[in-house]
């Protein structure tokens, strides 16, 4: 098994965490409805996209689609 030669300084270690931070998601608002939705996404409150009503509105569409 390979074994590192050196202990892992403080600095090093944050080199390699620096691109592990979160990005935050990207939110618009629904043209249809209003409300917040995912951008390049389905709205899942109302199940249009573009216009056009992708998915059925109801109480199934909660569970399908996620936010
Ligand atoms: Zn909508």
């Amino acid at each position: 098994m390979a074994v590192p030669k050196k202990k892992t300084s403080p600095s090093r270690r944050g080199m390699r965490r620096s691109h592990e931070a979160l990005r935050v998601e990207a939110y618009a608002e629904c043209s249809n409805c209003g409300e917040l939705k995912r951008v390049h996404h389905v709205c899942s409150h109302c199940g249009y996209y573009d216009g056009r009503e992708i998915v059925p509105s109801g109480d199934a569409l909660k569970s399908a689609v996620r936010v």
